[in-house]
């Protein structure tokens, strides 16, 4: 453990402190804060909600991105939530923007420090060391992924930063600089085991020993995992972070069983029921929408933060010794689909298929017909097959059965060749509304 008197702290005692850090984050966000002045004004909720603590901090409204995004103007740029004077902002990132326009997320000294204290956590949960060498392949540039790439300074690691866009040249780092980890999205990492076999390249016979995935959900698939685990011939962990809340919150320690809470000391976790918006019980097998609380945040600390990723939970103690929570994050509550009330995410009917393999190549798109969550049935699914595989309509039945029986969903399966499914050097893209 980086560490240990942190990561192994007692839960009971971390959220005792955490409890301290939220009673002064909620009164610093009632005096500086226009945004959250405001709307816990129109929620009834004065300086006296502080007094409650954590245990009452279901009674404060949860914030929506949207919401924050309302209140940016070229007067305000960052939005109303902002906190900070100009001259304590040491770091303006963009988040992606993956569900709309980037948004700006600002930074005091402090703000990063934290940021890279519990990405570094994360990432050494994975069991890199000191000593050792990364190779990263973020363009994380405008983006909070740039902080993780500083929390690999923190752990003492040789970082070999490589990009994307280039997967030859990566390749030829690998070859030439014998990294013993790699950082890269998932779906990256399965297409580099691809291209590399195509090319009579064996990254199994590599020096990479961890694969170390963020940026998307999917590393934690077990059949995907699997595949890419045996592709490289290594270890394969995962990371999550949430761009306005902070970087790499969470990492995977070598147990394998979820992402164990990083960022802990700096961000609180409570799971919400996403349909009626009411709060469930952050315990072993729980599960429902990730939100966050800032709690020692200076440049724009959120409250109770809709993260729109949908997580499992177990609390179980880990052999590891890390006392946190740890989630598996099943999918982006925005990409779930509701088909005859059942609920689907593009990415468990990604590992239902991938059991096909090696049929399959694990690719798979859910292209709905109808706008929005509710789907008629059959949902259509694009399966890719192995290359070499031909159309089978047998095949297809399997599937289709399959799907039904694990994920109670009635699918229209549609078989591609190999090769028609787009790859991508950063994230997948499991769900298609173009052409629909
Ligand atoms: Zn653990």
């Amino acid at each position: 453990m980086l560490e240990p008197e942190v990561e192994a702290r007692p839960w009971d005692e971390q959220l005792a402190l955490d409890d301290d850090a939220y009673r002064a984050q909620l009164a610093y966000l009632l005096d500086r804060s226009a945004f959250y002045r405001r709307k816990l004004a129109a929620a009834g909720i004065d300086e006296s909600a502080a007094a409650g603590g954590l245990a009452e901090i279901g009674r404060l409204p949860l914030t929506e991105k949207q919401e924050l995004r309302e209140t940016v103007s070229p007067d305000d740029p960052v939005g109303a939530h902002l906190c900070a004077a100009p001259e304590e902002i040491v770091r303006i990132y963009s988040t992606s923007g993956t569900t709309g326009a980037p948004s700006y997320v600002p930074l005091t000294v402090g703000d990063l420090s934290n940021w890279i204290a519990g990405s570094a956590r994360s990432y050494a949960a994975s069991g890199v060391t000191s000593g050792q060498r990364i190779v990263s392949t973020y363009n994380a540039g405008p983006f909070v992924a740039g902080a993780a790439l500083a929390s690999f300074d923190r752990i003492g690691l040789c970082h070999i930063p490589v990009g994307t866009g280039n997967t030859e040249r990566l390749v030829r780092a690998v070859e030439l600089l014998r990294p013993e980890a790699a950082v890269l999205t998932p779906s990256y990492a399965a297409h580099l085991v691809e291209w590399a076999a195509e090319r009579g390249i064996s990254l199994a016979g590599s020096s990479v020993e961890r694969v170390l995935v963020a940026g998307e959900p999917g590393g934690g698939e077990p059949v995907f995992r699997a595949t890419l685990e045996e592709g490289w011939d290594a270890r394969v962990t995962e990371a999550m972070g949430i761009g306005d809340i902070g970087v790499s919150l969470w990492g995977e320690c070598e147990e394998q069983d979820g992402m164990h809470l990083g960022a802990r000391d700096f961000v609180h976790a409570e799971l919400l029921d996403a349909e009626s918006g009411s709060a469930r019980p952050l315990g072993d097998g729980g599960s429902g929408e990730l939100v966050l609380t800032h709690l020692r945040h200076r440049a724009a600390p959120l409250l109770r933060f809709r993260t729109r990723d949908h997580v499992e939970v177990r609390t179980a103690p880990c052999p590891c010794g890390r006392t946190s929570p740890r989630i598996r994050c099943v999918g982006r509550t925005d990409d779930m689909l509701i088909v005859r009330g059942v609920n689907v995410f593009p990415t468990a009917v990604r590992e239902v298929v991938a059991a096909f393999a090696p049929r399959v190549s694990g690719r798979i798109v859910v292209a709905p017909e109808q706008p929005g969550v509710m789907q008629d049935p059959p949902l259509p699914v694009r399966v890719e097959l192995a290359d070499g595989a031909l159309p089978d309509a047998e095949l297809a039945e399997a599937i289709r059965a399959r799907l039904r029986e694990v994920l109670v969903v009635t699918t229209r399966v549609e078989l591609a060749r190999w090769g028609r499914l787009e790859r991508s050097e950063y994230k997948s893209t499991l769900l298609d509304r173009k052409g629909r």
